[in-house]
């Protein structure tokens, strides 16, 4: 793309002079050590965050609730530009580069967040403006994309030579429940995904929606969809005490799409019905077959879709689907998304009772994100609440996530709940929980999803997690 015209130009002007970005991580208190944003998260070329500290703000932001997009960005030849003009230009060039990013987000309005997340590529993440919301939200969005691809495809003066550099755009939204790191890959995925000048935004971009939804729904009827078994670990004892089913798909030619864009996919084409039977099915089955074989067996929680959730149907399905396979309810959870469950609260509350009756265990899902009131709250007949993993991710490093996991773990006791902490991947995070008293944890620390037959080994007595137990403990 070659763009250098009035419109660019005008841009250029209306963003004014290059100025480094102002860089202030909130809530980016150590556990012990100074406050403020730290040395090690800045890149000291460009003055802004680095991937950790990238991280740290798509996290704050998280918490904040904001509905961010993230974009993803990498100079296309970098190599070839350093080896033809030397380094100390490929080092203006990615000052230019991030100038320029700061300098689109300050003039966008809303508020943004740049980082140099590698070498050659930066993220920016993009909140519109609080007076946007809606359709507004996502006309601004465009806009400031096409700016962005149009200030960033304007010449560079580098080391004495107008360089036109090609940029790749690649974007992502920030889906709630999901992790900055994955956000970030999936935004990296669009990326390398897109041609020339183009923006790819998404995998429906890359296959054709149409096309991925009928292979989705051939998946679905041939029984392609599969799934991943979770443990759920007792942070008191080490001991396993569920295991969580979470949908698998991959393509024929082996590409695994991620849970977040199909599931998405599935309730916008509303085939999220039939793939929920299908999980649900997997799950029961994978149950009555440890019955058979009489291998202790632990509860499988599966997750509901709002869509499923509110069709009248549902508790006689899982009742249906518990009978033809045999398997007692107290063996089943259900995991629900705290948003999803106030959308309708009335027909929401009867459904949950009709499904509690039938003697399944219930679980919100994701908790903290969906702004739940506590009134609602103490009203819903479920067993557990499940921390939304963007708490615990910072719980380590910033004073306020720990407080806010602290004070959700006091709410789930105050309710006769138990407590579950999403995404634990540190033991720094596995000992603030445990000291915390939260009940049970899942994270990729103690066991990442695995298939049915891999989660078999742990009925018994295997449990490589054990040792962070006693060493911790
Ligand atoms: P979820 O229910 O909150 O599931 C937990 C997600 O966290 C899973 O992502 C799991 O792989 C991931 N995870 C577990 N431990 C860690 C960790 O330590 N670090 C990080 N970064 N991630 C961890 P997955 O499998 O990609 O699923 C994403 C979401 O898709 C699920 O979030 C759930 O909302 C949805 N989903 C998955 N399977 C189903 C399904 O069968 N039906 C419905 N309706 N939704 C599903
Ligand atoms: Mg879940
Ligand atoms: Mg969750």
């Amino acid at each position: 793309m070659n763009v250098h015209d009035n419109t660019t130009d005008k841009i250029l002007r209306a963003v004014g002079t290059a100025r480094p970005v102002a860089v202030a991580l909130p809530g980016a208190a150590l556990a012990d050590g100074p406050p403020a944003l730290t040395v090690a998260r800045l890149d000291p070329l460009t003055g802004l965050p680095d991937r950790g500290g990238f991280m740290a703000e798509i996290r704050a932001l998280q918490m904040r609730g904001s509905a961010a997009t993230l974009v993803s960005l990498d100079i296309d030849d970098f190599t070839q530009i350093n080896e033809a003009f030397g380094l100390d230009a490929g080092d203006e060039l990615l000052r230019a580069v991030a100038e320029r990013c700061g300098q689109l987000g300050r003039s966008a309005g809303g508020h943004h967040v740049v980082g140099r997340v590698g070498a050659d590529e930066f993220a920016l993440a993009l909140v519109p403006p609080a007076s946007q919301v809606g359709a507004a939200a996502a006309a601004w969005l465009e806009d400031v994309m096409l700016h962005l691809q149009e200030v960033l495809a304007a010449p560079y003066d580098i080391a004495g030579h107008s360089l036109d550099v090609r940029v790749r755009i690649g974007r992502a939204g920030l889906v709630r429940g999901s992790d900055a790191a994955e956000l970030l890959h999936q935004a990296g995925f669009a990326r390398r995904l897109g041609g020339d000048g183009h923006i790819v935004h998404s995998y429906e971009d890359k296959h054709g929606e149409r096309r991925l939804v009928q292979a989705l729904h051939e998946a679905i009827a041939g029984c392609r969809i599969e799934i991943a078994l979770q443990p759920k670990v007792a942070l008191a004892s080490g001991a396993l005490v569920g295991l969580e089913a979470l949908a698998r798909w991959r393509l024929p030619d082996g590409e695994q799409i991620p849970p977040n864009i199909f599931i998405a996919l599935a309730e916008r084409h509303n085939l999220i019905g039939k793939l929920g039977e299908r999980v649900l099915d997997q799950a029961l089955e994978t149950l009555a077959t440890w019955g058979k074989r009489d291998l202790p067996r632990v509860p499988i929680a599966v997750n509901f879709s709002a869509m499923q959730f509110h069709d009248g149907r549902i508790v006689d399905h899982v009742a249906q689907a518990l009978e033809r396979h045999g398997v007692p309810p107290t063996l089943l959870e259900l995991e629900l998304t705290e948003s999803k469950l106030l959308g309708n609260a009335e027909t929401a509350m009867h459904t949950l009772h009709g499904l509690r009756s039938l003697g399944v265990c219930l679980s919100i899902d994701d908790f903290g994100t969906g702004y739940s009131s506590l009134n609602y709250l103490r009203r819903v007949p479920v067993h557990r609440l499940k921390i939304d993993r963007c708490f615990v991710s910072g719980i380590a490093e910033e004073s306020s996530a720990r407080e806010i996991v602290h004070l959700l773990i006091q709410l789930a006791h105050k309710l006769q709940l138990k407590c579950v902490a999403e995404g634990v991947e540190t033991r720094e995070q596995l000992a603030i929980l445990r000291e915390m008293g939260c009940d049970e944890g899942q994270g990729f620390l103690l066991a990442t999803p695995m298939s049915p037959w891999a989660a078999r080994r742990h009925l018994g007595s295997h449990r490589p997690w054990m040792p962070l137990f006693e060493r911790t403990s």
